[in-house]
């Protein structure tokens, strides 16, 4: 990692230049020289915007194969990759374009005015547009016979993206990852899967998060191999695809729908598939055995964060345990911790802290919140709860962080309560996650009105609809007298997950 990630990718796709990265569903193709000359003319369209390196470059666009070469053409020229999920509403942008502070703001072409309308509150950054079909105002910079900067020179530790996790306060901190974070990261997962020229990755995952950007895509670039680019999961189209594939990255979710799909054990046996790999959620070991005993593979589960890329996995060869996600990844540390932050032995249930070269560099511009995730010698809390059993496997048992993780994505409870403590006559609510056979956890709320008022579900919906992202609103809201609570007067999320635990099923 001596020049940067971009040098080292560049060095694998000369050796592939005229292979195909991408495969389209339709059977178009690009090379990896198709990609890599495009991401050089993106870095000579991303200088016009005064950008060097250091910068942020921020983007909200749909899932497309231009959103991955502006990732490369962040790393050829040393600027900071800042991708945003589609879902995300306008002051949920708006607060992180303020604490970003990018230098360009390259949006999909539906998102132009609601990007001009957070720029007339006084941020400064200039908007093109890009949509997913080649197109839109960015592509006025793009210029095939212009000249082509110089490939930055990035050192390990320099900043290659940033990623945006809401937290337990609500309020969004941007996780710093490097280079050398994502570099040794894909290196350590191409030989701990086993990937090789060979394989082709089915990605059918969102690109604005890490598991379906630098664990899937860095992991690809490193080997060689190629991908059938699906922009959206569906599992008609994932099913027909599989017979060109080899690998496919999922999350519990999209596990659950293809074995829910009566072509999809059949299309898996006939297939030349190596291995299924899931993660970003728990995967329960029942639908871990059905789809074994259904299409004779075991998922290989592993278990990672934002903030730590992939730490753990099962083993591509050897024994693959149901619930659990395997003992650490090389290079990787792991220990659990008690209360008073010492050490458990095996079998102990506490919480997880990890080290190694994929632990990110902290939050951007927030000292003390990187600060506080640490320990002072040097461990991440990771907010995970889990045991290291004697064979070494990790079992992860929950989560000491106020988390849901609803169909992969996160949601942090904080955020949707203080959308909905706001509105008129409400007066608190508890945000918690309860079993939901789709979604692994249904976003529920339990709301206390104050005397006299009656607010309905469909108007406190309504009134949080722009405020948030689809997945982090509420799919029901229950109505209480009051939120139970302990001695201490902290809000008991258990108690509520417990009562309401079979809302959903
Ligand atoms: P994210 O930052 O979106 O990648 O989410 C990270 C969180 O997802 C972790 O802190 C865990 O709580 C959870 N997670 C990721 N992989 C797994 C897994 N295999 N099993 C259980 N939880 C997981």
């Amino acid at each position: 990692m001596d020049k940067g990630l971009f040098v080292e990718i560049e060095a694998v796709a000369r050796q592939h230049a005229s292979k195909p990265l991408i495969q389209f569903t339709d059977g178009e193709e690009l090379t990896y020289q198709d990609i890599i000359g495009k991401a050089a003319l993106f870095s000579a369209a991303l200088a016009k915007f005064g950008a060097t390196p250091g910068d942020r470059i921020a983007i909200q666009v749909e899932k497309s194969v231009d959103m991955v070469v502006l990732y490369l053409a962040c790393l050829r020229s040393g600027l900071i990759y800042l991708p945003m999920n589609m879902a995300y509403q306008e002051s949920e942008v708006a607060y992180l374009l303020s604490d970003a502070e990018p230098v360009v703001f390259i949006c999909d072409p539906s998102l132009e005015a609601q990007a001009n309308s957070i720029l007339g509150e006084g941020a400064d950054f200039k908007i093109v547009t890009l949509s997913d079909q080649e197109d839109g105002s960015f592509y006025e910079f793009v210029d095939s016979r212009g000249d082509l900067p110089p490939i930055a020179t990035c050192e390990a530790d320099d900043v290659a993206a940033i990623l945006y996790t809401s937290g337990t306060t609500g309020q969004p901190k941007g996780a710093m990852l490097t280079h050398m974070n994502l570099g040794s990261n894909a290196k350590v997962l191409v030989d701990a899967w086993g990937f090789s020229e060979q394989d082709v990755l089915l990605h059918v995952l969102p690109i604005f998060h890490a598991h379906g950007m630098f664990v899937a895509i860095n992991t690809i670039l490193m080997s060689g191999a190629s991908m059938v680019w699906m922009a959206k999961f569906d599992p008609d189209v994932a099913i027909e695809q599989l017979p060109k594939t080899s690998v496919l990255m999922g999350v519990p979710t999209i596990y659950g729908r293809l074995l829910g799909h009566a072509g999809f054990a059949s299309a898996a046996r006939a297939s030349n598939m190596r291995l299924f790999i899931s993660g970003s959620a728990p995967l329960l070991a029942e639908n871990w055995h059905r789809f074994y005993e259904d299409t004779g593979f075991p998922i290989l589960e592993r278990y990672g964060m934002t903030e730590i890329l992939m730490h753990t996995s099962n083993p591509l060869n050897g024994d693959r345990r149901a619930g659990t996600v395997g003992p650490t990844l090389p290079g990787c540390e792991l220990r659990v911790v008690g209360a008073d932050g010492e050490a458990l032995p095996v079998n102990e249930i506490g919480e997880m802290g990890v080290k190694g070269p994929n632990v990110f560099k902290g939050y951007w511009r927030n000292p003390e919140k990187t600060a506080e995730e640490f320990t002072p010698d040097g461990w991440l809390k990771t907010g995970d709860l889990g045991l290291v059993d004697e064979q070494g496997y990790i079992h992860i048992t929950g989560r000491a962080k106020d988390l849901i993780i609803t169909g992969g994505y996160n949601v942090y409870p904080k955020e949707v309560e203080l959308e909905i403590d706001k509105i008129d006559g409400i007066e608190e609510s508890a945000v918690f996650g309860v079993p939901h056979s789709d979604f692994g956890e249904g976003v529920t709320a339990a709301v206390v009105l104050a005397a006299g008022k009656e607010i309905s579900e469909q108007v406190i919906l309504s009134a949080i609809e722009d405020k948030l992202a689809k997945f982090k609103q509420p799919k029901s809201i229950v109505y209480v007298s009051e939120l139970p609570r302990n001695a201490l007067g902290k809000i008991q999320k258990n108690s509520l997950r417990d009562r309401y635990a079979d809302l959903y099923n």
